[in-house]
């Protein structure tokens, strides 16, 4: 084994797994494998009110039917609080972190008054109003800068391994974002770095629906003084509309009934051929393609 690679897959427990979600399950497995290291599930359930009540365990259960079972007990993120808080303390302390009074409603008036109509998945670009102070609101949400104290922007190069170079302006393209909800809840964004850091996580393998994630994760990296994992986003699963595969647009939950077909279907997608009388040898076959491809 690998001392060095830690992988993982982290599932959001908001339905069970469907074919699109195997497809990043089965790539961070298969690329743990090929490296002789480690791989671990992480069960993402910050966003409460999204949660599914027993997705959890049926996803666990779906992954071990199809042979892929994590190297340690999974962990869950709605009992990892603590550590969230920690990492909040320090941002806030390094002056990165500040608290935000803006409701929607004052963030579309402060964005209509600049004239800016850009929208981005539906979600605003903040436009900063209260990185200078809350102006005598009442303080809602904790938001991360995304200018430096000089007011250059932060721009974020990173290389993903099948995408290739990539580059974003974190305050263009996303202003300053959310780490601590209004509603009190923890933010993906910065639950998801503070644990790839706490579980050594060395290699990150995901659907390239969370590939714009990724600059956001790598300037929380750097300020939190975590080191950045490589990175791997794998290709979606697309319904008959060309939309990728989700729960939100219906996606039927994974059959794990003949979990050779589920196997072999997510493992084209990732490109992979791979021959096997049963789910081991299949995984054997397909741990060998990967490795020929990717290492
Ligand atoms: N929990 C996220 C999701 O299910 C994935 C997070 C990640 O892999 O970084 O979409």
């Amino acid at each position: 084994m690998s001392a060095h690679y830690v992988g993982r897959f982290a599932p959001s427990p908001t339905g069970p797994l469907h074919a699109g979600s195997l497809v990043a399950a089965l790539a961070s497995w298969l690329d743990a494998r090929a490296h002789g290291g480690r791989w671990l599930v992480r069960i993402e359930d910050v966003d409460t009110p999204r949660c599914v009540p027993g997705a959890d365990r049926f996803i666990l259960e779906q992954l071990a039917r199809c042979g892929l079972m994590p190297d340690a007990p999974p962990v869950w993120q709605s009992q990892r609080g603590a550590l969230y808080e920690h990492a909040l303390d320090r941002l806030k302390a390094a002056g990165w972190a500040y608290p935000c009074g803006c409701s929607r409603k004052d963030i579309e008036l402060a964005l209509a008054a600049q004239g800016v109509a850009h929208q981005r998945h539906g979600e605003r670009v903040y436009p900063g109003t209260c990185r200078k102070g809350l102006s005598g609101k009442p303080a809602r949400a904790w938001r991360l800068r995304t200018v430096h104290a000089d007011g250059l922007a932060v721009v974020i190069d990173w290389t993903d391994r099948r995408l290739g170079p990539q580059r974003q302006d974190l305050s263009a393209a996303v202003g300053d974002f959310v780490l601590k909800r209004a509603d009190g809840l923890w933010a993906y964004q910065l639950a998801v770095v503070v644990d790839d850091g706490a579980q050594g996580i060395t290699h990150i393998v995901r659907g390239e629906d969370l590939a714009d994630n990724t600059a956001r994760q790598i300037h929380l990296q750097c300020l939190l003084g975590l080191p950045t994992p490589r990175y791997l986003h794998t290709p979606l699963v697309l319904d008959a509309q060309g939309e990728k595969l989700s729960k939100q647009t219906g996606a039927q939950a994974l059959d794990t009934r003949d979990p050779l077909t589920a196997v072999r279907a997510a493992a084209s997608v990732l490109g992979l051929e791979a021959q096997g009388v049963d789910l081991g040898s299949l995984l054997a076959a397909l741990v060998a393609a990967w490795r020929a491809r990717w290492l």
